[in-house]
């Protein structure tokens, strides 16, 4: 039997180890170590150094999958009160956010945002001269419905996920930084702790995997996987006029999403415009593809044509975790007594990491989540063919990236 990290036990506490110190492994943390558990969390690199750091970092409600919209829901209280809720800074700043419908997605947007208002979703249907009032700049004559939530926005992912860290340890969290876990240990058929690269093995009561796309090869030898598929999908930041206010978007007609960021720049983003990029998480192209920048900036003048001709500023890509059916897999590994996953959020996983980690821990820690139902996210649906499709799915173009 494994031996128990050196991360000494609170009295009564579980001992966890959380795999990976991106913005989920870290929430998952802070609230593991606040509820008293013993934590420590090994991360192969540095904290914030995998797709957290990469993210566009949008904070909204509207999604087509109620569990999904809930996580996001809850979550927004911890980016509205932050220095209460966790401390340091996460950047949350308030722009307000809306989903643009054409004629194809209109009733699917009405239907969603029932469902919306129905979990408590501060969002409302608006008209398109409704819509255009209150944002001039954009061209809406493609347009016929848009959904608007007032007090969504954007966070910093790498402020956000470092600040989770820093609570985390200020509630007795320990971080053992480079050390790349091996593989899983076992003990009577349960999980019992992990094994690092060099082969020492930390034992402990619980192990959750949040390792984004690099966590089926864990699972492996098990015999069980996610079905994690790694796709590559890039930002990029281009100049804006000083003059010109826009609030976030995501454009289901157009087939992109944007923001603006800070004063002067906004930032578009979509997924893979060809089938064949290369997306090994470890090994991929970090920059944007030139082409990439060419269908962005056309987008974007589409919509906002006073960004016609905006100067590319910088940008990157990075490596969307797509399970099976677009939603994440969250909760205990029924062949693997001990072991949990969080992972395979398919591009959408920042925003819902604060509720997330306080509903994890709590399944973890007392068999039920109080904060939310994971029940949906469940790993074993894989397995079982019982893939999730919401109601009211968009019909999008395929460069997207991912569900809404
Ligand atoms: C370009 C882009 C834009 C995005 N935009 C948004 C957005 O606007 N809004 C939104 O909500 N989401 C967005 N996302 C998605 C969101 O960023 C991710 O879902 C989220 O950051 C995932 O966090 P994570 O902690 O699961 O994974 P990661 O941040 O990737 O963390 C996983 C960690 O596990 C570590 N690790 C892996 N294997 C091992 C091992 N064997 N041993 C030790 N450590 C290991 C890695 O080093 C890494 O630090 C975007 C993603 C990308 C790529």
């Amino acid at each position: 039997m494994p031996e128990h990290t050196g991360q000494s036990a609170a009295v009564g506490g579980a001992a966890v180890i959380v795999v990976g110190a991106g913005v989920v492994g870290c929430s998952l943390a802070f609230h593991l170590a606040r509820a008293g558990a013993a934590v420590t969390v090994f991360d192969k690199a540095e904290i914030c150094s995998g797709m957290s750091s990469r993210s566009g970092a949008l904070v909204r409600m509207h999604y087509t999958f109620a569990p999904e919209a809930d996580l996001a829901w809850k979550s927004l209280k911890y980016f509205e009160n932050w220095d209460s809720m966790v401390g340091g800074r996460c950047g949350f700043k308030r722009t307000g956010f809306a989903v643009l419908a054409g004629s194809e997605n209109v009733e699917k947007l009405r239907s969603n945002v029932a469902m919306l208002k129905a979990i408590g979703v501060d969002t409302d249907l608006m008209s398109i001269d409704q819509f255009r009032a209150i944002e001039p700049a954009l061209r809406v004559d493609d347009l016929a419905l848009a959904a608007y939530e007032p007090r969504s926005g954007y966070a910093d992912p790498v402020e956000t996920t470092r600040a989770f860290a820093d609570a985390a340890r200020a509630q007795g969290a320990a971080f053992v930084l480079k050390t790349p876990i091996a593989a899983l240990a076992t003990d009577a058929g349960r999980c019992a702790g992990v094994t690092d690269a060099s082969g020492k093995t930390h034992g402990a009561d619980f192990v959750c995997l949040a390792t984004g796309p690099w966590t089926d090869p864990l699972l492996g030898p098990f015999g069980t996987r996610i079905g994690i598929r790694p796709e590559r999908a890039q930002i990029a930041f281009f100049r804006r006029p000083a003059e010109l206010r826009h609030c976030a978007i995501i454009d289901t007609v157009a087939g992109f999403y944007f923001r603006p960021d800070g004063d002067d720049l906004t930032m578009a983003g979509m997924g893979a415009l060809a089938p064949d990029e290369n997306s090994d998480p470890d090994h991929f192209r970090q920059e944007n593809d030139p082409r990439f920048i060419e269908e962005t900036a056309k987008r974007l003048a589409h919509r906002m044509p006073p960004m016609s001709g905006a100067a590319y500023v910088r940008g990157h890509a990075g490596i969307y975790d797509v399970s099976p059916d677009s939603r994440a897999a969250i909760g205990p590994i029924a062949a693997v007594p001990g072991l949990y996953v969080a992972a395979g959020f398919s591009g959408t996983g920042f925003k819902t990491a604060p509720a997330l980690g306080a509903a994890l821990a709590e399944l973890i820690l007392e068999g039920k989540s109080r904060t939310a139902d994971l029940g949906a996210f469940s790993c074993d649906r894989f397995a079982a063919g019982n893939l999730i499709r919401a109601a009211n799915e968009y019909t999008m173009r395929a460069e997207f990236g991912h569900v809404l």
